[in-house]
């Protein structure tokens, strides 16, 4: 059967978008940072998404952003305190996105103890692909998930190394936030994460699911 495609502001209508940084223990590593006892979550605005066949723009007030690629989750129904074996009722669609992040802006901000608003919610913060029905992917729980910037693998994991999958994700979200039809998770990335210039090609692929292509403009 062939797959469904969901595509972004033309199928549906994007809504927020909840984040979660540390996921994976070697981008942990990679930041030097530590592992928490929940999920980090923090939010971009509806306005961050960029449909494929855009290019990507790189704020002119940042000398860093970097790259994270990471599996997208699409709300399909109103979620509020959900228990985490019920999670794939609530979600319509998995896809690849990218959560560009200003890291000057964003070492400044964890230094200072401020928000990560503008390092991580900036317009065009949330380069996406399209969604594919949960039914009719196999096991997300074991897909490798890798990033490539100029035709050279950049980043490399496994959604099976995440410290919290898809189901504990959604029952820590919704316990503080309702999520909505529309709403998009992104799930944390794998180590790798690196600086992006003016003329890059970036190809994010997840397995079972395809792939993404964004060039910077
Ligand atoms: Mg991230």
């Amino acid at each position: 059967m062939a797959k469904i495609i969901l595509k972004p502001d033309t199928e549906f209508k994007a809504g927020k978008i909840v984040c979660v940084g540390r996921n994976y223990d070697e981008h942990i590593a990679e930041m030097s940072a530590e592992r928490t006892s929940d999920p980090i979550l923090f939010l971009k605005p509806s306005t961050a998404i960029l449909n494929e066949g855009n290019n990507i723009t790189l704020p002119i007030f940042s000398n860093e952003v970097h790259h994270e690629i990471e599996l997208a989750l699409l709300i399909g129904k109103e979620a509020k305190s959900i228990q985490s074996n019920e999670w794939t009722n609530y979600v319509a669609g998995a896809g690849i996105a990218l959560d560009l992040t200003l890291r000057d802006h964003q070492s400044i901000a964890k230094k200072n103890g401020l928000p990560w608003c503008v390092s991580k919610g900036f317009d065009g913060a949330c380069p996406i692909g399209s969604f594919f029905p949960l039914d009719t992917l196999s096991n997300l729980g074991e897909l490798r998930i890798e990033l490539f910037v100029n035709g050279e693998l950049r980043q490399s994991g496994n959604t099976n190394q995440m410290i919290f999958p898809p189901g504990n994700l959604l029952e820590y979200i919704t316990s503080i936030f309702t999520l909505e039809t529309g709403d998009i998770v992104l799930t944390g990335t794998p180590s790798g994460v690196g600086p992006l210039q003016s003329g890059d090609r970036l190809q994010g692929v997840i397995e079972n699911i395809g792939e993404i292509n964004f060039n910077i403009g």
